[in-house]
């Protein structure tokens, strides 16, 4: 199987993505393919170059323990799981990097511009 992800960036990835993983572990779990016969192919439109990746049960993994960390540190600001409900404002903190925040789709609502 051959899952193409196309790119227009200028960043050309040396190796296997989390994004690029997901894709294999998604096609893996849902197509019932085993990895050995997935091949990831990132095509950057930009340089005409496409760079083919192997994923490997370890990538699988580390991918699986990245997304489970990740939902856990979503889910320590929610006072309710269950029903998605967050914590209280003052627990979720402000970027201080100007930089950061003034390309930020968030920005009017979260300095209360709007
Ligand atoms: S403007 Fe965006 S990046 Fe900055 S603190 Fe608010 S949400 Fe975070």
């Amino acid at each position: 199987m051959f899952i193409y992800d196309w790119k227009t960036g200028k960043s050309l990835h040396e190796d296997l993505s989390i994004q690029l993983g997901c894709y294999a572990l998604y096609a893996a779990r849902k197509w019932d393919v085993p990895l050995d016969r997935i091949r990831i192919i990132e095509f950057n439109l930009l340089y005409n170059k496409a760079s083919s990746f192997a994923v490997a049960e370890e990538d699988v993994q580390n991918i699986t323990g990245y997304m489970r960390g990740s939902m856990k540190d979503m889910q320590s600001l929610l006072i309710d799981v269950q029903n998605n409900i967050p914590l209280d404002e003052e627990h979720f903190r402000k970027v201080e990097d100007e930089r950061v925040s003034l390309r930020c789709n968030f920005r009017k609502v979260c300095r209360g511009e709007v």
